[in-house]
């Protein structure tokens, strides 16, 4: 492997800038390293002549002095995010020939910083799913492996083809979206750091809906500071997303390294959910005592409607994607299979198009939203969302951030919780919360279970806090040095 590739984006845009390496050396390391690594699966677009393209302009910008903030960094994009000119699948296969003729505000965003596009990630289909095994394209393989096994380990999902990339060094960073975990947990399953921003921070523009009101844009990357620089670019105020923020994007970079001296961390009783490994336990006390150390106040808290955050995102989340996935009827864009009436090719183009889970959230979406069960249903998982974020509210009275477990395994085997929708919905229990309250979150690796796979530890901020985070997250990453890295056997 090139040692281009072992340099983090902050490391690899110092080496730009003082034209150590050009882009388009940086860029071709990548590339030939995303062929090598196709057994993977984590891209399901490669889009080399763009990339080296947007390369080359990078080098004649550093040549002219005329640097952005990201000139030259090859990145990869979740395939949720529409790209103009260039496929984007949602990884469907009602949207196997979808070709945008716009690009999402947040790729943009980082074309206009003078990142380098590689390709577009796999991911579970419209986003829905926790191991990347509801993808039309098949799933992604994690670059870690278990001491001593070969089996094909999840990477989590749903951005689990951003979080592989990152991971087994097939993009300096990638794109993310995160409705109930998918940039979190992924993060966590494959040593890398993923940031799910406060609601409205990232506009949602052009990216493929899936449950409007949890949605949120972020990045996946190999270190804090990584994450941090990435935001900055992602973030803005976006006129056109009604429910993007008209804030100001601070500097987040600025507070990484920041002492976290001072700052009150709560340790949510009701996390300490029942039968969670020992090893994830250890884990949580460990993140405990370095932020102790570094000379945080830790203080326990309660949140007591945790236990119903579940059910009511099962609620929420299906019941929005069931009305974001009605415009996919085969009349407009995407598949369109054959009938003798419209109503026919309505239903015969969605159920080709829709995978299995698709499906399934699209029913449990139209149940819970039919006059008879709306009250029952829908009403009361609302009523249950502003009751946890009253929790958060609550805690964050006396204290500056959470901390937590990000996921509640480490990688697990593919096909191991496919069979069982409701087990593989487990998944999502630390991370949901946040989603249903609008709060920011940092993912950052912690440690190794005794099979050497990495896990995660979660800090949860207040809203439009994520320089909090960064400091947390930093210190947390620093007390952690975490530096180990898949064998690359693929
Ligand atoms: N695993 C969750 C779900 O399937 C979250 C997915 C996501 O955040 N996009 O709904």
């Amino acid at each position: 492997m090139s040692d281009l590739l072992s340099l983090s984006l902050t490391e690899a845009l110092a080496g730009l800038s003082s034209r150590r390496f050009s882009a388009v050396e940086l860029t071709e390391a990548y590339l030939a390293e995303m062929t090598a690594a196709r057994p993977l699966n984590a891209y399901v677009l490669e889009t080399p002549d763009q990339a080296l393209a947007m390369a080359r302009e990078s080098d004649a910008r550093i040549a002219r002095g005329e640097l952005r903030p990201l000139e030259g960094a090859p990145l990869g994009i979740k395939d949720l995010f529409c790209t103009k000119g260039v496929r984007s699948t949602a990884a469907s296969k009602i949207l196997s020939n979808f070709v945008p003729p716009y690009e999402s505000t947040v790729s943009a965003q980082l074309w206009r910083d003078g990142a380098v596009m590689l390709g577009k990630l796999n991911l579970d289909e419209f986003a829905m799913g926790s191991s990347n095994e509801t993808s039309a394209f098949g799933p992604v393989i994690n670059p870690w492996r278990a001491e001593g096994s070969n089996r094909a380990l999840s990477p989590g999902g749903s951005s689990g083809g951003s979080a592989a990339a990152v991971s087994a060094r097939l993009a300096l960073g990638a794109t993310a979206t995160d409705t109930g975990g998918s940039i979190r947990q992924p993060a966590s399953l494959t040593g890398t750091v993923g940031v799910k921003p406060t609601y409205g921070r990232c506009s949602r523009w052009g990216v493929v809906a899936f449950a409007s009101s949890l949605d949120q844009a972020g990045p996946i990357a190999r270190t804090v500071a990584d994450a941090a620089l990435l935001l900055r670019s992602m973030s803005g105020h976006d006129p056109k997303d009604s429910t993007s923020l008209p804030v100001e994007v601070p500097d987040f970079t600025a507070a990484v390294g920041k002492s976290p001296k001072g700052l009150r961390i709560g340790v949510p009783k009701e996390y300490r959910v029942e039968g969670m490994p020992a090893e994830i336990e250890a884990l949580w006390s460990q993140g405990v005592t370095w932020l102790k150390d570094a000379g945080c106040e830790i203080v326990e808290v309660s949140l007591p409607h945790t236990r119903y955050a579940l059910p009511a995102y099962y609620i929420i989340a299906p019941a929005e994607a069931s009305s974001n996935l009605a415009r996919y009827d085969g009349m407009r864009y995407g598949l369109r299979a054959p009938g003798d009436s419209l109503r026919e090719v309505y239903e015969a183009s969605r159920a080709e198009g829709f995978g299995d889970e698709v499906q399934r959230r699209v029913m449990i979406g139209a149940y819970v939203l039919s006059a008879g069960y709306y009250d029952a249903y829908y009403l009361k998982a609302q009523k249950v969302r502003r009751r946890i974020a009253d929790d958060f509210t609550a805690a964050f009275d006396k204290v500056d951030a959470l901390l937590t477990p990000t996921a509640p395994s480490a990688a697990f085997a593919l096909g191991d919780a496919k069979a069982d929708p409701v087990a593989m919905y487990l998944n999502d229990i630390f991370t949901v919360t946040v989603n249903l309250a609008g709060l920011p979150a940092i993912s950052v690796p912690g440690g190794l279970d005794r099979t050497g796979l990495p896990l995660g530890l979660q800090l949860i901020g207040r809203p439009l806090d994520e320089e909090t985070l960064f400091t947390l997250g930093a210190a947390v990453e620093k007390a952690a040095a975490f530096t180990a890295r898949p064998d690359r056997w693929w």
